[in-house]
């Protein structure tokens, strides 16, 4: 369904896993957002550097070519403001912390479920 708020928000999904990045697409389409992607860490960092109105990146942990620690740390040096949520298959505590301590402004475990990524982005979004 169409989402008010999110509708023409420029999001960044990060995700090297065909079928996830397929189905994250699928979500935030219906919501009516305004989609890139990128397949591994450094193509992160190079669509966010040269995205100047992106809204907010929706960050894989597990990449090719650099994780998403380093990507993270990479786009920070560059915009400070930027929202960028985790997206992690770990549920373990310390993961979390170490995603917190790391500079993500958030994150969301996997399998992530449609409404429960439309709600983080919303809260995200809103705090901007
Ligand atoms: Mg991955």
């Amino acid at each position: 369904m169409e989402n008010e708020f999110l509708k023409g928000k420029k999001i960044l999904i990060v995700e090297d896993d065909l079928s996830s990045r397929l189905y994250l697409n699928k979500i935030l389409e219906k919501a009516g957002v305004d989609i890139l992607n990128a397949g591994d860490g450094q193509e992160a960092v190079n669509v966010a550097l040269n995205t100047p109105d992106l809204d907010l990146i929706l960050m894989d942990i597990q990449l090719p070519v650099m994780d998403g620690y380093s990507a993270l740390n990479k786009i920070r040096e560059a915009r400070k403001d930027i929202i960028i949520i985790a997206q992690t298959a770990y549920g373990l505590l310390g993961d979390k912390e170490k995603i917190l301590n790391s500079g993500f402004n958030d994150y969301v475990i996997k399998p992530i479920l449609s409404q429960n990524l439309i709600d983080k982005l919303i809260i995200n979004l809103s705090r901007k």
